[in-house]
């Protein structure tokens, strides 16, 4: 029987990494959290830091790369990346400079396919504030499963994909009220709700209500710590969509593990 499971090992604006898992393939989504976190997370969950053979970054934000460039020297782990969230990761005004030096790095093209022993990622470009941004969608032959955050905006052509899936992570980063009355800058708000910034919760159930008819389950993810709440994110969601679908929150603190899809 083969089996694609997935595991949030964190999942918010304070750090982002997912553990995917599918016959003899393990690899993590993101590597921002702190190396010594991500292996005591893996330790958790029984699965050894050696046995995982690639990080794939989906761009260069610290919230995505912070832990990524210790994995890589400390545990030898090889890094995926674009050519664009290599050049900002390393370049030197930029703040998120945390990846270091990187023997080697894995350079794909946004759009490209990445194989790995019998299961293909597709990476697909996304709109946001960061060079060169994707986000990915593991196929194994049979299932399908997005892994989709950091996205300004429902891009032409996502509700597509997300037909094809049977599951996805998807971002749902922020309640659109509790934005509106925060005490974030106002240049912040509009950097968060524009075509770049970030998905709120009622255009992520959007998406699903109307794309997600395949989906075996949907895991929110992303939550901001300030102008979101998983209980508000799940009742817009239920609102939304309903209640055929189960719907789970990836936790801003700890491991959030997913219903594996066997076939
Ligand atoms: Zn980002
Ligand atoms: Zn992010």
């Amino acid at each position: 029987m083969n089996t694609l499971r997935m595991v949030s090992l964190q999942s918010g604006s304070n750090g982002n990494s997912y553990f995917v898992e599918s016959g003899n393939i393990r690899l993590l989504i993101d590597a921002g959290i702190t190396a010594s976190r991500t292996v005591e997370r893996l330790t958790s969950l029984g699965i050894d830091i050696a046995s995982i053979q690639g990080i794939l970054i989906s761009h260069a934000h610290s919230d995505h790369i912070s832990g990524a460039g210790v994995l890589h020297r400390r545990y030898k782990i090889p890094v995926w990346l674009t050519p664009g969230a290599y050049q900002q990761a390393g370049d030197s005004r930029n703040l998120a400079k945390k990846l270091g030096k990187l023997q080697e790095p894995h350079l794909f093209h946004a759009g490209e396919s990445l194989q790995f022993d019998g299961v293909t990622i597709e990476t697909i470009s996304t709109p946001h504030d960061a060079l060169d941004s994707v986000c990915f969608v593991f196929d194994d032959g049979v299932v399908r499963l997005g892994i989709i955050t950091d996205l300004g905006c429902r891009f032409l052509g996502l509700g597509e994909i997300v037909e094809t899936l049977d599951a996805i992570l998807l971002e749902s980063n922020y309640d659109e009220k509790m934005l509106e009355t925060s005490t974030y800058p106002e240049e912040l708000k509009q950097r968060i709700r524009s075509n770049i910034g970030h998905l709120s919760n009622i255009e992520s159930a959007g998406l699903i209500q109307k794309h997600g008819k395949k989906l075996r389950w949907v895991c929110l993810g992303h939550l901001s710590e300030n102008n979101n709440t998983p209980e508000k994110t799940l009742d817009t969601h239920r609102k939304i969509i309903g209640n055929h679908l189960d719907i789970f929150i990836a936790s801003r603190y700890q491991c959030t593990e997913l219903p594996v899809l066997y076939h």
